[in-house]
Order: C-alpha cells, then structure tokens, then sequence
C-alpha cells in the first residue's frame, strides 16, 4: 500500500532514537538525516523534505524537547505535528457547497488520472449523503470517456448527462457520426447545469477531458468549462502514483485552473506517497478527498492529522469510527449487546456481525488503520478474504435451530455441515470452537461493563 516503505523507514529512524536516553545534537541530526532520506525515497519533493526536515530540527534542538521528560516521545510528536502540517493542517475544510443548489464541482486533470472514476465515488458518496448529484460527461476528447461514465453512474446509481452519441452540435446543424461522440464540452456543462436547475440535482459532477501531458489548448478547454459554469469546487485529481511529477503537474494545473482542491488517486497502489506530501505545501490547497481502488467504495475524506498519524503509524482510529457508525444500525447493535449479556447471542447474530462488519470494506484496509499494525503489514497482506467466505459459508449450512443454539450441532450434524459448505469437519470444529470461547468471552465482558457494544471479534 501507498506510503508503507515510508512507515518503515520513519519506525526505525524512531527506533534508532528510542535506544538513546538523552538526545544531543548529532542524535537529532542522524534522526532527521534518517527522515530526509524517508521523504525522498518516498518522491517527496526536495524543496518540501528541505523546509519540513528544517523546521524539525529547529524545534527538535529547541527547548521543548531538552527540558521534556521524554525526548524521544517529544520528537515524535513534533515530526506528526510537522507532517500534519505539510499535507495541509492550515488549508483543511470540507467540500464547499453553494448556498443556492447546484453546487458546481469540477474535475481536473491529465488523462488516466481517475477523474472518471472519481465522478462514480463522489457522486455515490454525495446520494450516500443525501443529495441529488447529476453526473456530467464532458471529455468529448478520449474515446469511449462518456461511455465509461455512463457506466460509472449506473453502477453509483446516479444520473448521467451526456451529449447524444455521433451528434455533432457546434455546426449549427446536427451531423451524425457513428460511434463517436463529438461535441462542444463547454456546451454539454451549461446544458447540465440548467438541466440540474430544472430537475433539482443538488450537485452537479462535471468530469473533463485530460491529456496525457500538459498542454495548453487542454487547459483553454478546461478554462472555458470553468468561466462557462462557475464551478464552486475546482477538483485536480492526481494519481499518487506520478512521483516526483506531482509538484510540475499541480503547478501546472494550478496556473492553468486554478483549482480549489485537491483529489489523490490510487492511493491502494504501490505510491511511494510522494505526491500526498508535495501537493498541498506547493500549491496550498487542501487535499480533500483520496481514491484508493476501483471500487464506488475506496474513497475517503481527507483529514491532514488522519493521514499524518497513518504514516507514522499511530493509526486512525477516527475513520474507522465514522465508517463504522456509517454501516452500523444503532438498534441492531443494541439488540446484539443485549444478546452478548444475555448469552443469547447466537451463531445468526454473529453471521449478521459479520456482514455489517463486511460492509466496511476489505478487513486488510480495516486492519490497516489500527495503530501499529504497519508491523504486521506482511501478514495483513496475506490475510484471506476467503476465510471470511468460509466461515459465512459455514454457517449458511447451518439450520436455524443450530445457528440459534450450537450447542445442538453433534457429530453427524458437524460432516452435514462440512458437506454442504465445502470444508471439512475440522474447519467446522474451529469455527464452532472460537465461536464458544468468544461467546463466554464477551459473556465475561458485558457482565461487568453491564452491556457494551458486540465485539467485532473475526472469525
Ligand atoms: P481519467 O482519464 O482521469 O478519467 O481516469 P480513469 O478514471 O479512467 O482512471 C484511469 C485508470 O485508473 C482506470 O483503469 C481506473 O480503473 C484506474 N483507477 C482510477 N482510480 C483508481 C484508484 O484509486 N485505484 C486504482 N487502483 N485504480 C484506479
């Protein structure tokens, strides 16, 4: 994942601190020397890791450390509390919403940088939040671009507005073209628009054409777009992937546009991160949202203090806390805890546990924000979706009478099971097994909490 080479480094430039009770002067400078080879490693811009490795320094000689009582825990403070800065502490807000509907978002950027993509996940998540976008496709450069949005928005369930397929509009009259979509995009954005005033879309999603380099006639175009609709939101999207090309591209963008915010795309890839930490400290504009895999789902808000804590390794515990107050039904959660303290919490409750737990998405990325597991990044790697297949499996096989009360489930019941879920009886034997022991566990836990909330314990 992106970032994870960075992580380890910037564990054990700590560790090597860690091992030292008072820190000198060259204690400090071999940390920081350790960091500036992290970031750059990492594709972090030069003139960045230079101002970001001065300014630890500078506090990290200063007194806040030499008269703490734990110097080492000091400098780790202060290198989250710089890093948090870098990627944006001073710019962060949310997406900014017009005050009279449509609110106008613009997408910007070079070609296969995810714009497309990002479309589907913001307006899956805008409908997820209760409004009303509209989807507009106006890359009438890329072949195929409008098609592939079409296909975005209707697996996001959101509405698509696109000029008609081999119409040519700007020639005064029609011309068809077959399998082509031609066109005036700065047309397509205004009809979208007073399309949304109309039908009362809340938001309205423009995606644009990219190129594969920056060029200008690509930025008139956009320019154009822009003057044409007054977006209210400007999104550059950049793939975290392009390393040391971020800071050029954003640059570029950011002259051209002027955007007013900023999209990483693929965070979920082999990025060194590079772009995360340049983007917003050279163009000073905030990061708001992260794209982190093909699915409508691997989309994030971006919090600067959130990200800055997961490439330390300190976890984020926040946004695993709001996916989860997302997905979760507060009353189930109660009738389930009631359960647990009742020990009438059954195999069925625990397979409904489990699906709610499901719909946070990959248990890796789950895993993933929970604070010093980069440790254990080798086998949250290898961990096996599949073993939650089986277990759910498992338990499909059951009756309900079993489900209700496993207590029941002897021997021959034990090979029907494995039978018709496609393991054996020992897998089975496991399952009920951990099952019992989490059962008594959580028994224990809600009799002296006096209730709680279930465990999310795995299978
Ligand atoms: P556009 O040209 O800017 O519209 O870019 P697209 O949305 O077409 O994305 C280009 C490619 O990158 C496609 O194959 C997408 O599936 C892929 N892609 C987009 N966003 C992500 C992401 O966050 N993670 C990964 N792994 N792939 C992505």
């Amino acid at each position: 994942a992106a970032f994870s080479s960075l992580t380890d480094k910037l564990s054990s430039a700590f560790k090597h601190l860690k091992s030292k009770g008072k820190l000198s002067e060259s204690d400090i400078d071999g940390t920081i020397r350790e960091i500036r080879r992290a970031l750059l490693d990492a594709d972090v811009a030069l003139s960045v890791v230079r101002s970001f490795t001065a300014r630890i320094r500078e506090r990290a000689l200063g007194t806040e450390v030499s008269q703490s009582l734990n110097p080492v825990q000091q400098v780790v403070k202060i290198v989250n509390e710089e890093l948090t800065d870098v990627l944006g502490a001073g710019v962060d807000r949310p997406l900014n919403f017009a005050k009279n509907p449509p609110t106008i978002i613009m997408l910007a950027g070079l070609q296969g940088a995810g714009k497309t993509t990002l479309a589907g996940k913001l307006g899956y998540w805008l409908k997820d939040s209760g409004h009303t976008p509209l989807l507009v496709a106006a890359d009438l450069q890329r072949p195929n671009a409008v098609t592939q949005l079409q296909v975005v928005g209707e697996r996001a369930g959101v509405p698509v507005y696109a000029p008609e397929k081999g119409v040519q509009s700007d020639g005064g009259e029609d011309v068809t073209v077959p399998g082509m979509t031609t066109g005036d995009p700065v047309k397509v954005a205004r009809d979208a628009v007073e399309l949304a005033k109309q039908k009362l879309y809340d938001t309205v999603i423009i995606d644009t054409a990219g190129r594969l380099g920056v060029d200008e006639e690509l930025m008139k175009q956009a320019r154009d777009i822009r003057d044409a609709v007054q977006p209210n939101e400007i999104l550059f999207v950049i793939d975290a992937m392009i390393g040391q090309d971020a800071v050029q591209t954003a640059k570029a963008f950011d002259e051209g546009v002027d955007f007013t915010g900023v999209v990483l795309s693929k965070l979920d890839g082999d990025a060194r991160g590079g772009a995360a930490l340049s983007v917003a400290s050279v163009t000073g504009k905030p990061i708001l949202f992260t794209s982190t895999g093909e699915g409508l789902k691997d989309f994030e808000v971006f919090h600067p203090d959130r990200m800055a804590s997961r490439i330390l390794d300190m976890g984020d515990i926040m946004t695993l806390i709001e996916q989860a107050q997302k997905q979760f039904d507060e009353e189930e959660a109660r009738k389930a805890a009631e359960k647990l303290s009742e020990g009438s919490f059954g195999l069925d409750d625990f397979l409904d546990q489990l699906q709610q737990v499901r719909k946070l998405g990959p248990m890796k990325n789950l895993l993933g924000m929970i604070p010093g597991m980069a440790a254990h990044r080798k086998e949250l790697e290898q961990f096996d979706e599949r073993e939650v297949d089986r277990t759910e499996a498992i338990i499909r096989s059951m009756t309900p009478a079993e489900r209700r009360d496993p207590s029941i489930i002897d021997g021959s019941r034990r090979r029907r099971i494995a039978f018709g879920s496609g393991v054996t009886v020992s897998q089975v034997n496991a399952l009920l097994q951990r099952f019992e022991q989490a059962a008594k566990m959580m028994k224990r836990v809600s009799n002296n909490n006096g209730g709680g909330l279930p465990g999310f314990g795995g299978p």
